[in-house]
């Protein structure tokens, strides 16, 4: 068993028994629950909708190498820059060295799983780079060390009291201060940052293709300030956030509040097609846009796991999980959690090193059944399995494990060696780790061909 599975074992177990983390997701996520049915509502045929959605997201991922060359094409014509990283290491160096030419002390981010993905703080920090996180739920997440906790909640797992009190522990602001005080303190801490930053970065909900820009959707308006004020705007986006057309909005953007939040249509959704033009008042003078691959392209050189690109980190398929619901966002140990995170981390970081990620799942279906995009999730998982197995990476324990279940389903006259009670003894016997956290595996007292018989004789 790798570390990554050991850690992700010990960790969900105690996560699984701590049962006010579970009345706090469940009342987030409740919360959450009330709500999407009335976005949905706005759709008059959701299925249709999920099956549009993911047809174009289907060509754009087919077509992917055109659609990012177009997207450069006409992004660099209106005076921004488009940088290709093909790992973590080449997006850091291209971000650390634009920051060293704009001398940069301060940096105001926005919420985006992208730079998470490549630990963009952490490098900052290390080069003496001061890296703001200025969606509030991150802002919380950052003053306590954290990292999100969920792709579109990122402070999820914590109650109102539980941020008054690390407000009050980090800012000195009084325990009692009410959600809306405690934003009031947020907000003007971070509105002098804005004017600070010498360096914005942002992340990207979609690339558009045809019009060579890229749109980002929230409802705090900090993204807008993270791109507005600063003079230099950094976009981290990975390549399969890519939409042929902006026609292609008027789908995507309510289909992404509905599932995401519940919301008809996010509060804000902007359009960045580049750096201020000569003829507009605001915006940044540089903007570069950094594609990121990361792995993603050896997703899309296998034909099934193709259409795990298709994610529109909407987090719906998290909200329905009954194993995420019981061990949390960060039981998971890597940036994206949930089903999707199950699904993708093993292709994205290596099958030996989180394969464990794939067995994490109940196949209920749930995720699959939400998907916006209609991503066949437990299909998905089983595909993880399934390649896991093909590259050699099940213990000798497992193998044989298999192997005499194999033998002894084959041979009847094994199957119907000693009674229920030798059989339960044997089998939980040898499979003690199944039943520390499951009941015990009972057999029939009779076998198949004694019930047979006797059903004959009736
Ligand atoms: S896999 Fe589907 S449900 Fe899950 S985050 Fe992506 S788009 Fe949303």
């Amino acid at each position: 068993m790798s570390e990554n599975a050991k850690t992700f074992i010990a960790k969900s177990t105690i996560k699984a028994a701590d049962l006010d983390h579970r009345r706090k997701i469940n009342f987030n996520i409740g919360r959450y629950n009330a709500v999407v049915p009335k976005g949905k509502e706005q759709f008059t045929d959701i299925e249709f909708t999920k099956k549009t959605a993911k047809n174009i997201k289907w060509q754009a991922i087919e077509n992917l190498d055109e659609h990012l060359l177009t997207f450069e094409k006409n992004f660099t014509q209106r005076g921004g820059k488009v940088i290709w990283a093909e790992n973590t290491e080449q997006a850091i160096e291209e971000i650390l060295l634009i920051c060293k030419v704009k001398n940069c002390k301060t940096l105001v981010k926005s919420k985006s799983m992208a730079t998470e993905e490549i630990h963009l703080n952490v490098a900052l920090e290390k080069n003496g780079i001061e890296s703001v996180e200025t969606d509030l739920g991150e802002y919380i997440q950052q003053l306590d060390g954290e990292a999100p906790y969920h792709i579109v909640t990122p402070a999820m797992h914590k109650s109102k009291e539980d941020v008054a009190r690390l407000f009050n522990q980090k800012l000195g602001t009084p325990v009692n201060y009410t959600p809306e005080q405690l934003t009031q303190v947020a907000r003007k801490i971070l509105r002098e940052k804005y004017t600070q930053a010498e360096v914005g970065v942002t992340g990207a909900n979609f690339i558009i293709s045809d019009i060579g820009a890229v749109a980002v959707t929230e409802n705090e308006g900090n993204a807008r300030l993270s791109c507005a004020f600063p003079k230099t705007h950094i976009v981290i986006v990975g390549i399969e956030k890519m939409i042929p057309s902006i026609t292609d909005l008027s789908l995507f953007w309510p289909l992404l509040s509905t599932f995401g939040t519940g919301q008809t249509v996010t509060v804000y959704n902007t359009i960045i097609a580049g750096p201020r033009q000569p003829n507009e008042n605001d915006g940044p003078e540089e903007m570069y846009v950094i594609l990121l691959d990361n792995g993603r392209t050896d997703i899309l050189k296998n034909p099934t796991q193709r259409q795990s690109l298709y994610c529109i980190r909407c987090g719906a398929c998290l909200n329905v999980c009954p194993v995420y619901k019981n061990i949390g966002g960060h039981a998971y140990g890597a940036t994206y959690s949930g089903p999707i995170g199950s699904v993708i981390t093993p292709n994205l970081q290596g099958m030996k090193d989180f394969k464990h990620l794939s067995y994490a799942s109940s196949l209920c279906g749930a995720c699959t059944e939400v998907c916006p995009v209609k991503i066949n999730l437990h299909e998905l998982l089983l595909q993880n399995r399934h390649e896991s197995v093909e590259e050699g990476l099940t213990t000798i324990s497992e193998k044989t494990a298999w192997k005499l279940w194999k033998i002894s389903s084959l041979n009847r006259g094994l199957m119907n060696m000693g009674n229920g009670d030798i059989k339960n003894k044997v089998v939980n016997g040898l499979f003690k780790g199944w039943a520390k956290n499951r009941s015990r595996l009972e057999f029939s007292p009779k076998t198949f061909n004694e019930m047979w018989t006797e059903q004959l004789k009736k």
